[in-house]
């Protein structure tokens, strides 16, 4: 009998806890936030869906600063968000032959 659940993390936009792989983390780390696709890289690390709307409701609730004790500038947040939209563009191409 296989009883291995998969790791959850919660999401800090919706606040939904979901498997590890389908939430992407972000990573805090000399005073810059950055995406972490590999989820390896240093730092303190929140977890979000990978949606612009939950890094949005992320944004919009103060998660940040709640999560990480850390206030990341909206100028840092747009980066991320931009670094999200590359990373969910370059997921759906590699998994073009999957479906
Ligand atoms: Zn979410």
């Amino acid at each position: 009998m296989k009883n291995k659940k998969p790791p959850m993390r919660r999401c800090i936009g919706c606040m939904q806890s979901k498997p590890k792989e389908e939430l992407i983390r972000l990573a805090w780390y000399e005073e810059t936030l950055s995406l972490d696709p590999t989820g390896k890289a240093k730092g303190r690390g929140v977890y979000i869906c990978k949606s612009q709307d939950c890094l949005q409701k992320a944004v919009k609730k103060g998660a940040f600063a709640r999560s990480l004790h850390e206030n990341p500038g909206s100028d840092q947040i747009q980066r991320v968000a931009g670094q999200l939209e590359a990373e969910l563009i370059r997921q759906q191409e590699g998994d073009d032959h999957a479906e």
